[in-house]
């Protein structure tokens, strides 16, 4: 096979990629931000529905043309961040950013004023396309401090916050560990040996959790320095922004309100049995009195053998999503087929997988540590998913109304997953197969609906244990995640006591400005578990409902997407859908036993 296939491409972002070019576009961003703001600053107050259309559109156009080169630099670094050259554009990308972060910041904030003096420009047909944009920014308003302040806050940032974040980030990718691998000792980057969490040698599985956490336990000052320092700056930031408690930025962000997500949590809460039953069925397929945290995510043991090569992956993947939509499977095939995955496994890459999304291109890149396992084809699967949703987006909207809220950003992924368990299941041969793809969606399911919960009530915990005035130190942050932990696993699970660092390798709870992440996963995973009945429902009739919905972008909130395909989603009866989709592939499973 042709290692590169498994390496992305990403000269195709940029018109060349010699670094003096890159370089020159990254200045040229910055100059022609400057003069944005020189024919716009204090202006734009003053401006009708027609000028504030042309603004926003000239926005737009702006965005576009630099997004590649920004891009370039970012995904270039996240492959390999010991990469010298990475290193330097990521850091002109990140400097250049700033700049114009700083030299644009006041085009909300006067659009903000305009907005509260004049709400009726949010529904002036003239800017109907931009009608939930501009909604969102009104709801913004009471929030923003003035331009000078905001400035302040993103100079302050870059060195503040977003260096504890990349400090975490930096740290993670570049451990190493030491594990004894058939009798020889073997020394792997932490997103190589995490690969080993889903051996089926089940010694194995608890030597590398007892590894990674005792090297990551040792580093917990590092750890504990930046969730401080990202939790305390933003209760600092919710009483300056006059947020009414450290959810609400996030309601904002996401364009979802206290009631759908206080619904959502609930029905949670009434259904952790639900999730126990699962992990004790798990327990009884692969012969135990009860799971250790190191099976709760395992292949079952007597799992077929199912390792896929990367063109056997992209197959799979391709006609699960061909099976629903002839476009969409014809898109996902092109990522492959153009090189916009990066799958190879090697240090300096950034843990965990995403997917950026290209808008200019009407495409996407998705980065990857492709180990071969079910597990890895899943969440390739996911991404292009997400791909997916950039390929509808980018085609039916501008940038504006593509700054799509986590909660509905996991719908093409998660569907994507759905599908792929589909075809598997219809392809398995063996009960022992159905029952390996059984356990791994529900394995998914339980750890995005419910594992991802116990992340919810962690991070509300450490917000109210800093009120309290207490110290956020290594031990405490851990004795808040077991506490947080067993709220959802109960006693259907044993710990070993090094999980207790379980919070260090976390990614999202160090990004900056990015507060409480966690619920749109479970928002996401209950939704498209509904959404994917109403398909098995529907059949062919519910394809261009679900395209519309993901081609809608941000240009409507959750709320009035759900809406339209027939759902409330502030009613704890909609989220029991999902939940009774989750029970179904339960059910299904205890009958193969
Ligand atoms: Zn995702």
């Amino acid at each position: 096979m042709n290692k590169n296939e498994m390496i992305w491409d990403l000269s195709q972002l940029v018109e060349r990629t010699d670094t003096t070019s890159i370089q020159k576009k990254l200045e040229s961003m910055v100059t022609e931000a400057e003069k944005i703001r020189d024919t716009y600053h204090g202006k734009i107050v003053g401006l009708d529905a027609k000028g504030v259309l042309e603004l926003l559109e000239m926005k737009d156009a702006y965005v576009l043309k630099f997004e590649g080169v920004n891009k370039y630099c970012r995904l270039m670094y996240s492959a390999d961040s010991t990469d010298a050259v990475a290193k330097q554009l990521n850091d002109a990308t990140r400097r250049a950013y700033t700049k114009v972060g700083q030299t644009l910041a006041f085009i909300e904030i006067e659009l903000g004023k305009l907005l509260a003096q004049k709400p009726s420009l949010v529904t002036d047909s003239r800017l109907a396309e931009y009608k939930h944009y501009l909604e969102r920014i009104l709801r913004r308003v009471p929030h923003m401090l003035s331009e000078t302040e905001e400035r302040l806050i993103i100079t302050k940032d870059r060195n503040g916050i977003k260096a504890w974040e990349m400090l975490q980030s930096d740290w993670l990718s570049t451990r190493t560990f030491d594990i004894e691998i058939e009798g020889e000792t073997r020394t792997l980057p932490y997103g190589e040996i995490i690969g080993f969490y889903q051996s089926p040698d089940r010694d194995l599985r608890k030597r590398a959790n007892q590894t990674v956490y005792e090297g990551l336990g040792n580093d917990e000052i590092v750890w504990a320095s930046a969730i401080r320092a990202v939790c305390e700056d933003h209760l600092q930031m919710c009483e300056l922004r006059k947020y009414q408690n450290p959810m609400t930025q996030s309601f904002i962000a996401n364009d979802v309100d206290q009631q759908t997500i206080d619904s959502l949590v609930n029905t949670i809460k009434k259904n952790v049995d639900l999730y126990q039953r699962y992990l004790k069925l798990k327990a009884k397929l692969m012969g135990l009195d009860k799971l250790a945290n190191y099976d709760i995510v395992a292949p079952l043991p007597n799992a077929p053998k199912m390792e896929y090569a990367w063109r056997d992956s992209r197959k799979e993947i391709s006609d699960a999503y061909i099976g629903f939509d002839m476009q969409i499977g014809g898109w996902v095939d092109e990522m492959f087929e153009r090189r916009h995955i990066d799958g190879e496994v090697r240090k300096g890459k950034s843990s965990g997988a995403f997917c950026s999304s290209w808008m200019a291109g009407k495409s996407a890149y998705i980065l990857q540590s492709f180990n071969k396992r079910l597990g890895d084809v899943y969440t390739q699967a996911h991404e292009l998913g997400h791909a997916v949703h950039a390929y509808l987006g980018s085609r039916a909207q501008k940038p504006s109304n593509l700054e799509i809220g986590s909660c509905i950003a996991e719908t093409g992924s998660i569907f994507g997953e759905l599908l792929l368990t589909e075809r598997l299941l219809s392809k398995a041969k063996t009960k022992e197969e159905k029952q390996a793809i059984l356990a791994n969606i529900l394995d998914e399911f339980g750890m995005a609906a419910f594992q991802v919960s116990a992340r919810i009530f962690f991070e509300q915990s450490m917000y109210d244990t800093i009120k309290r005035g207490e110290f956020l130190d290594g031990e405490t942050v851990a004795k808040l995640w077991v506490a947080a932990r067993n709220k959802i696993y109960g006693d259907s699970v044993d710990w070993l006591p090094i999980m207790k660092w379980e919070w260090t390798m976390k990614l999202h709870y160090y990004i900056a400005n990015y507060r409480f992440y966690n619920y749109p996963y479970v928002f996401a995973q209950l939704f498209v578990f509904a959404l994917y009945k109403v398909y098995k429902e529907q059949g062919e009739n519910f394809v261009p409902k679900l395209k519309r919905l993901l081609a809608a972008g941000s240009s409507k909130s959750p709320r009035e997407l759900a809406a339209e395909v027939g759902f409330d989603i502030t009613d704890e009866t909609f989220w029991e859908k999902g939940i009774e989709q989750a029970r179904e592939f339960i059910d299904m499973l205890e009958k193969t036993i």
